[in-house]
């Protein structure tokens, strides 16, 4: 027998968001955050005309990718890291701090992947509970220490839609040591359309020890190709490429972004319409009698305790995947008005029987 880490025995499996479908065949997956759109036209034939070339490696230091980000955030080149999603950026960002006794800490419940990532980079997670939905920025604070070498801040979190405001973001900064790396992961920021949540490229830029995560996966629609990048100071972003596995971004992925960025008012009408939707599926759950957290992302988070897997079973009967935390609650993406609807059909039947 191959004998591998011990920590792999003791790590749960990352879940994937699943398809489900109605007895009728009708199937709308609202598990994974994605855009509900097909790609852009432009964006297919860019990635039609890419895969030419896929005899070749793709460009290592994704140069077109690299200044077309920096020119959109008015960023330099040097700021911008690259990864095979923003997923990836994350577990880099943990192979440049994580060794044995080193803490990072970060909400929870928030992002899966992060104590995965931890786990896998052999960092110790230190988790502090959400204040109701939110981040409890205080306790975040106070449970850094000598030992702290980095924070991770998903805004708006992830799976309970809630942000931080910027006062409250930037006390808190304020009161990180300013040799712990902050993380903003930032993946749902399209989607934000409270003005007091900031923007966090308007707070990295005087703080060395921020940096933002962003992705191409939600937006932008491209979770199938993965893409992801940071954007933080020098120091930073050149620890992140140190550790990117070589030619980790495919080429398909890079010529799709640039596409991508390219294309991006179109996209954010898209995104637009889905905050409308975000909007309207708010505020019917709150008619049916919900509680349902304020939301700045393409997801409702809904707390159910000990009902959640059966509620997750209703909306399945509509043809209707969410993602389910057992114990916890469930979070749905938004997606188009008719998948929304099952959803929402889904959930009014449950609502009725409780
Ligand atoms: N950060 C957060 C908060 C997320 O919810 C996700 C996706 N679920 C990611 C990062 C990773 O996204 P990707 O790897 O597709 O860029």
């Amino acid at each position: 027998m191959p004998r591998f880490r011990s920590i792999l025995d003791t790590m749960p499996p990352y879940r994937p968001g699943k398809a489900v479908a109605a007895a009728d065949g009708r199937s709308y997956k609202l598990s994974s955050n994605e855009s509900p759109y097909d790609p852009l036209p432009s964006v297919v034939e860019a990635v039609a005309a890419g895969a030419r070339q896929v005899n070749r490696y793709p460009d290592p230091a994704a140069v077109a990718l690299t200044e077309a980000i920096a020119e959109r955030f008015g960023v330099p080149a040097g700021h911008v890291a690259l990864g095979a999603g923003s997923v990836t950026v994350a577990q880099q960002l943990f192979e440049t701090v994580g060794e044995p006794g080193v803490e990072v800490v970060y909400a929870w419940r928030s992002f899966e992947a992060y104590p995965l990532l931890a786990d896998l980079a052999g960092a110790t997670s230190v988790r502090v509970p959400l204040a109701g939905e939110d981040h409890d920025l205080d306790a975040m604070a106070e449970a850094i220490n000598d030992r702290t070498r980095m924070v991770f801040v998903c805004n708006p979190n992830n799976p309970t839609g809630t942000a931080i405001r910027r006062a409250e973001l930037e006390a808190f900064l304020d009161r990180v040591p300013g040799d712990v790396l902050v993380v903003l992961d930032e993946a749902y920021r399209e989607y934000v359309r409270d003005e007091d949540v900031p923007d966090g490229l308007t707070l990295y830029r005087d703080r060395p020890n921020v940096c933002v995560l962003r992705t191409f996966s939600k937006a932008y629609g491209l979770a199938g190709l993965r893409v992801g990048y940071l954007i933080g100071h020098e120091p930073v972003a050149e620890a992140v490429r140190k550790t990117m596995v070589p030619f980790a971004v495919n080429h398909l992925a890079q010529v799709a972004a640039v596409a991508s960025l390219r294309a991006e008012g179109e996209l954010l009408e898209r995104v637009e319409r889905v905050v409308k939707e975000r909007t309207r599926v708010r505020e019917a759950l709150l008619a049916q009698g919900w509680t349902v957290p304020p939301t700045e992302a393409n997801f409702v988070w809904l707390r159910l305790g000990e009902r959640t897997l059966d509620f997750a079973a209703a909306c399945a009967v509509e043809g209707v995947a969410v993602r389910p935390f057992a114990g916890e609650g469930a979070r749905i993406s938004i997606g188009d008005p008719e998948a929304n609807d099952a959803f929402l059909t889904a959930a009014a039947a449950f609502r009725a029987q409780l």
